[in-house]
């Protein structure tokens, strides 16, 4: 898919803006803080109705004003779509084509994207929870019933916490309360579980090929999903939801005594090993650049594979961050395939000679 056309209104420290003119490279070039992370931020909200660096929408707002617009033409392989989504103190709006969307998911995957920016380096060093959320992110952008389960899980999750608060010294009533929410976490958790190993599957395929290429072949790249409960590599839901039941009921004394849901999606975790090693534990800063890296360029290939387009790559400052091997390995794979969106501080800090045919945007104070 291709943007042709974007339209901000309010967002950020941008008034108004209005571009066109994209090329397959686009350079985005501006000293600190004049707008150029706000520009990528803005499509990667379009696609998935939230930003990769903060979860409050009210941020995104600019200052002084109460609401803002994000708007994109987009061509994808059968017609061209328009976007726009609004954000506001009341929430968000979007619209395809003109037609109010009446579900958020329904317009979630309109514009499948990309991004690849400094903090995804957490995704290798950070918490559990960053490593769950990023699964969530990109599942969730090429299946939407993803998220309404993920929704639905963690409604349930809510409220079987609280009765677990409860729980401690209660009568045989709260037993069959817990038997209810038992069954409804289960069908929602063991669906994301599935899908998430599926997904590691497939990303693992694309994952190791490029980091062996990025690399020159040294170092190999293995994924792993590290379930709460049962084996790794268990697909079928019949038997997950039976495992979960069991751990559900194992864990029963401990849960009450702790109020809270021990086991389940909302506990697991993906863990990287590079060449037989943990790399969140035993990478260089460089090795787990990469590994993040290779994740999120193998996650185009999986988009492709999944909806037969290309989805748009969003680089935020991280080309001047690669040597010019790689920076060549990087755009050469990419250029003819896949609109690229790129920031950077000038350009003599980027390997500019392949860039040939790039087209360039200054960026200053929101202009
Ligand atoms: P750097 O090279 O340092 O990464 P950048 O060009 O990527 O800079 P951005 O992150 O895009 O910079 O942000 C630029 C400016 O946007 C900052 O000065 C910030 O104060 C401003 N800004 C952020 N949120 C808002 C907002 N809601 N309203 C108005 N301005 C905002
Ligand atoms: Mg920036």
């Amino acid at each position: 898919m291709y943007v042709n056309h974007l339209r901000l209104e309010h967002y950020r420290n941008y008034e108004t803006l209005t571009l066109n003119h994209f090329g397959n490279v686009n350079l985005l070039i501006g000293r600190n803080a004049q707008g150029k992370t706000n520009l990528l931020e803005s499509l990667f909200v379009l696609a998935l109705t939230k930003s990769h660096r903060t979860t409050k929408d009210k941020e995104l707002i600019a200052f002084g004003s109460d609401h803002a617009v994000i708007g994109a033409e987009v061509e994808k392989k059968y017609g061209t779509l328009n976007l726009e989504l609004r954000l506001s103190q009341q929430g968000k709006r979007a619209k395809l084509n003109g037609l109010e969307q009446r579900k958020l998911s329904d317009f979630i995957g309109a514009l499948n994207v990309v991004m690849f920016a400094p903090e995804d380096l957490e995704i290798v060093k950070g918490t559990p929870g960053i490593r769950r959320r990023f699964l969530d992110m990109e599942i969730g952008q090429v299946q939407p019933s993803y998220l309404f389960h993920l929704q639905q899980y963690q409604k349930v999750l809510v409220q079987r916490n609280n009765l677990l608060k409860q729980a401690f010294g209660a009568g045989p009533e709260m037993g069959t309360m817990l038997e209810i929410w038992n069954e409804q976490l289960a069908e929602h958790g063991v669906k994301i579980i599935k899908r998430r190993k599926q997904f590691i599957r497939k990303l693992q395929k694309w994952a190791e090929q490029i980091h062996e290429g990025i690399t020159g072949g040294l170092e190999k790249l293995e994924l792993s999903y590290l379930p709460s409960f049962g084996e790794a590599e268990e697909e079928d839901e019949a038997v997950l939801m039976e495992q979960f039941m069991i751990k559900l009921s194992q864990m029963k004394e401990q849960e009450i005594r702790r109020g809270m849901t021990l086991s389940g999606p909302h506990r697991d975790d993906l863990a990287f090993h590079i060449n037989g090693n943990e790399a969140q534990v035993y990478g260089s800063q460089g090795q787990q650049r990469t590994t993040a890296l290779s994740l999120k360029l193998a996650e185009i290939e999986l988009i492709h594979e999944e909806i037969g387009e290309y989805p748009i790559l969003l680089l935020d400052d991280v080309l001047s961050e690669l040597d010019p091997y790689r920076q060549t390995q990087l755009i050469e794979t990419f250029q003819s395939k896949v609109q690229t969106f790129i920031t950077a501080t000038g350009i003599e800090s980027i390997n500019a000679g392949r860039l040939q045919d790039a087209s360039i945007f200054h960026v200053n104070e929101g202009q």
